[in-house]
């Protein structure tokens, strides 16, 4: 005797494979690995699919006699069975995503988008401890944006923001990958440099200067006098060696040649033992450019 219940189990069976296949493709998508793999999964389910179809319209039109509802059960289990595994699969995959996104917020300044001091110390102790153990160089850059509080002060506290994420952009984009650029206080970054000794790092902290004197940190667009505007930097460089060899003693090291830095005249690059100016600074603050020329607002 034929009954409608077999087809109709049938074909819940393959709604409910369809809804799997929903998930296993969403997996498939998102997963970093094993993308060959979900995909012969998916395409099996799609067979399995076409098979409770295939069972449904024989039973029905009696191209096959497979009366038996225990199979149709059996069936439903395992369509079930697959919706829950690809459901799981999902959320753990979710929550993995999640807990990426939570790990990279807890190191990364908002703002300007790059590590934030958190990040920085810890980067730091393991850095020295590399140098320590492989006897390799280090160096880090402390840099200090000149005057920002005139920017602020000027321009207003939204577009210094902005004057902040610019500096950062020209930051990120100059250094290699290698080079861990993080926030280290309001106005101040920290570039940490792994296997750089004194002279490279002094190099760097010269062609940043340069670099960021150069950029234009807010368009003519964006100033209500229409005119550019363009900041400069005073940078502090230390490098590991005889007597600078933790990370307290790096970065007191680096904030003090910043403070010279600042000490004799803002705009330059000072290194630890340097008790000059490493490089002749020019104008500094910020400064608004007039045509060629340029008016110092210090
Ligand atoms: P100096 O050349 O001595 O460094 O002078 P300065 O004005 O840059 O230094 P000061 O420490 O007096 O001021 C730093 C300013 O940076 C004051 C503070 O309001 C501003 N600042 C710090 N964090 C932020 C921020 O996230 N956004 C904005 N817009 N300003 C900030
Ligand atoms: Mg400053
Ligand atoms: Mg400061």
């Amino acid at each position: 005797m034929k009954t409608t219940v077999i087809p109709t189990l049938a074909l819940i069976g393959a709604l409910v494979l369809v809804s799997a296949l929903r998930n296993i493709h969403r997996i498939r998508a998102e997963i970093p690995t094993n993308r060959g793999w979900w995909a012969v999964i998916e395409g099996g389910v799609v067979l399995f699919i076409a098979g409770y179809i295939a069972y449904a319209y024989s039973y029905a039109y009696g191209v096959y006699r497979f009366n038996d509802i225990v199979t149709t059960v059996v069936f439903l289990g395992g369509a079930l069975f697959v919706l829950l595994i690809s459901h799981i699969s999902h959320q753990a995959i979710e929550f993995l995503r999640q807990m990426a996104t939570l790990e990279r917020e807890a190191i990364t300044d908002p703002l300007m988008e790059i590590y934030n001091r958190r990040y920085l110390d810890r980067k730091l102790d393991d850095e020295v401890a590399r140098a320590h153990r492989y006897r390799t160089a280090l160096s880090v850059l402390l840099l200090d944006i000149d005057h920002f509080k005139r920017v602020n002060d000027t321009y207003g506290h939204d577009l210094g923001d902005r004057v902040l994420v610019r500096i950062g952009d020209y930051l990120k984009r100059s250094v290699r990958r290698s080079d861990i650029l993080g926030r280290y206080g309001g106005e101040e970054l920290l570039l940490i440099l792994p296997q750089t000794g004194r002279h490279r790092a002094l190099a760097l902290a010269e062609k940043l200067r340069r670099g960021i004197e150069a950029t234009e940190v807010l368009g003519p667009h964006e100033t209500r006098d229409s005119i550019p505007l363009h900041c400069t930097v005073s940078i502090g460089v230390a490098s590991f060696g005889t007597g600078v060899d933790t990370p307290e003693r790096l970065l007191k090291s680096v904030d003090e040649a910043l403070y010279r830095a600042k000490a004799e005249g803002r705009n330059r690059v000072c290194g630890r033992s340097s008790r000059r100016p490493r490089t002749p600074g020019h104008a500094p603050g910020i400064s608004r450019v007039r045509g060629l020329g340029e008016m110092a607002l210090t």
